[in-house]
C-alpha cells in the first residue's frame, strides 16, 4: 500500500467517525508526505488545521492508522500551503452544472408538527474554537435529552448560528427511533400566543397543548424582557416540563444575567443548567464555512475570491452566507464567474468597515435598547438605579470610544457640571475591572455598536 492508498483508507474510516462538516473542515487538502520508522508526516494547509488535528483527532487518527498498518507508531503534522495547489480551482464553473435546485436557498419545508427547519443539522454546522462549547453541549443534549444539561442556554450575537444549533438538536432528537415530541417556537410567537390566549380566555388549552412535549426549544428569549405576563406563563410552562424531566433549550442574544426586566425566578431557572456562547469565527474558520457551503451546493469558486470574502465579510455567518449567495446568483444570471474586481463591487455592502460605525447616535440608541429603555430615559434627571447605570455606561462609551471631552458629554446630558461625567467614567472603568457581568455587558454593547 503506498502512502496515498494508506491515507485514503484512513480517511474512509475517519469519515465514518465524525460529522460531514467536520470532516470537510479538517481533512480537506491533507496528504501523507512521508512514512519512516513508523512515523507518518501529514501535510495540512494551515496552522489552524494543524492545531485542530493534533489536539482533537490525534488519538482517533493514530488508532485508525494502527488498525490498517500496525507499523505506524506516531503522527506529525506539517504546514504546507503547497497542498492548496491540489485544490481544483476553476475559473469557470461550467463543469459544475448549476441547476435551479442548487440555487434555491432555504426553501426547505418547515415541519408542521415540530416547527423545525430540516436544513439545520449538525452535519452542516462548522465547528471551531468560536462555538466549540456550545456545539459540544448541544450534541450532548441531543444524545441524552432531559439528562445532559437542563436547560441548555445558548447565547451570542446575531447570525452566529444559535438558531441553527438549537434546531439541529431538535432535528437530531426527532430523527431518533424512540419518538420524542419536539417543539420549536420563537419567543415572539410564544408571546403572541399568550396574548391571544388571554384575549380568547383559552390559556388553559394553550398550556395543555405544551404539556405533552418532550423537548421544548424557545428561540431568542431576550424578547421576554419586560413582558411580565408572558414571563409568568412561561415560568409555569418551564416548571411543569422541567419537573417531568423534559428537555428545555433556549437561545438569546445575551446571557440571562444581562436580559433587562427579566423576573428573578425566571433568570435563575435559565441559569440552572448549561450556558454556552457562540462567538465570531476567525478568518480561517470563515474560509472553511464558505467552502462547506459551496460543497453543500456542489459548487466551487476560485480560492482568491473565497479569500477575499473571508477576509472582508466579518460581521457574522449570516452575512458570509449572504455574500456567497449573492455571487452565486450573479453567476447564474451571467453564466460566468465574477472576477475579483466584480466581486469587490458586488460585495461592497457586506464589507466591514470599523471606522464609520460608532457614533453618538449609535451609542445612545444601542445602550437604550440594550437596557430596554427609551432613548429619552437616558437623559431623565433621575437617580433611579435602572436609569443611572445605563446613563453612566453611555457616558463612559462616549468618552472611551469617541474620545468626547468630559464637558461636551456633560452638555449632551444637560449637566452644568462635568465632574458627574468624570465620576461616571471612573466608576464604570473601575467596576468593569472588578465585575465580570459589567465587562460582559460592555462587550456586548460594543459589539452591537460596531456591527450595526
Ligand atoms: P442566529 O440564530 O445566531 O442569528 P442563525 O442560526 O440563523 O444565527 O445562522 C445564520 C446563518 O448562518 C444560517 O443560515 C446558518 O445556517 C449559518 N450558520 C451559522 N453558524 C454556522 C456554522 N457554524 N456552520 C455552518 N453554518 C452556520
Ligand atoms: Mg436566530
Amino acid at each position: 500500500m503506498n502512502n496515498n492508498e494508506l491515507w485514503q483508507s484512513v480517511l474512509a474510516q475517519m469519515q465514518l467517525c465524525i460529522s460531514k462538516a467536520n470532516f470537510a473542515t479538517w481533512f480537506q487538502n491533507t496528504e501523507i508526505i512521508s512514512k519512516e520508522d513508523g512515523k507518518i508526516v501529514i501535510s495540512v494547509p494551515n496552522a489552524f488545521s494543524k492545531e485542530w488535528l493534533s489536539n482533537k483527532y490525534y488519538k482517533l487518527m493514530l488508532k485508525t492508522f494502527y488498525d490498517i498498518d500496525s507499523s505506524v507508531k506516531g503522527l506529525e503534522f506539517t504546514i504546507n500551503p503547497q497542498s492548496l495547489k491540489n485544490l481544483v480551482v476553476k475559473r469557470t464553473l461550467e463543469e459544475e452544472k448549476i441547476n435551479a435546485e442548487q440555487l434555491k436557498f432555504d426553501e426547505f419545508k418547515v415541519n408542521k408538527e415540530t416547527n423545525l427547519n430540516p436544513r439545520y443539522l449538525f452535519e452542516n454546522f462548522v465547528v471551531g474554537s468560536f462555538n466549540e462549547l456550545a456545539h459540544a453541549a448541544s450534541l450532548a443534549v441531543s444524545e441524552n435529552p432531559g439528562n445532559a444539561y437542563n436547560p441548555l442556554f445558548i447565547y451570542g450575537g446575531v447570525g452566529l448560528g444559535k438558531t441553527h444549533l438549537i434546531q439541529a438538536v431538535g432535528n437530531k432528537i426527532n430523527s431518533n427511533l424512540k419518538k420524542k415530541r419536539v417543539k420549536y417556537i420563537s419567543s415572539e410567537k410564544f408571546v403572541s400566543n399568550i396574548i391571544s390566549a388571554i384575549r380568547t380566555k383559552s390559556m388553559e388549552s394553550f398550556k395543555a397543548s405544551l404539556s405533552p412535549i418532550d423537548v421544548l426549544i424557545v428561540d431568542d428569549v431576550q424578547f421576554f424582557a419586560g413582558k411580565n405576563k408572558s414571563q409568568e406563563e412561561f415560568f409555569h410552562v418551564f416548571n411543569s416540563l422541567y419537573e417531568k424531566n423534559k428537555q428545555i433549550i433556549l437561545s438569546s442574544d445575551r446571557p440571562p444575567n444581562a436580559i433587562p426586566e427579566l423576573e428573578e425566578r425566571l433568570r435563575s431557572r435559565f441559569e440552572g443548567g448549561m450556558i454556552a456562547d457562540v462567538n465570531l469565527p476567525d478568518y480561517e474558520t470563515r474560509l472553511v464555512i464558505l467552502k462547506t457551503k459551496l460543497q453543500e451546493k456542489n459548487l466551487k469558486l476560485p480560492e482568491d475570491i473565497l479569500e477575499y470574502i473571508a477576509s472582508n465579510v466579518k460581521k457574522n455567518i449570516r452575512e458570509l452566507e449572504g455574500a456567497l449567495n449573492g455571487l452565486l446568483i450573479y453567476y447564474k444570471t451571467n453564466n460566468s464567474v465574477p472576477d475579483l474586481e466584480v466581486v469587490k463591487k458586488l460585495l461592497k455592502s457586506y464589507v466591514f468597515s470599523p471606522f464609520n460605525v460608532a457614533n453618538y447616535k449609535k451609542i445612545i440608541e444601542t445602550v437604550a435598547k440594550f437596557y430596554n429603555l427609551e432613548e429619552k430615559n437616558l437623559f431623565d434627571p433621575t437617580r433611579r438605579k435602572e436609569i443611572v447605570k445605563p446613563r453612566q455606561i453611555a457616558m463612559f462609551l462616549l468618552r472611551k470610544e469617541l474620545k468626547y471631552s468630559f464637558p461636551s458629554i456633560a452638555r449632551k446630558f444637560g449637566n452644568k457640571d462635568h465632574t458627574t461625567v468624570i465620576y461616571a467614567y471612573k466608576k464604570i472603568l473601575q467596576e468593569s475591572e472588578e465585575n465580570n457581568k459589567l465587562t460582559e455587558e460592555l462587550s456586548l454593547i460594543k459589539q452591537r455598536v460596531y456591527s450595526g
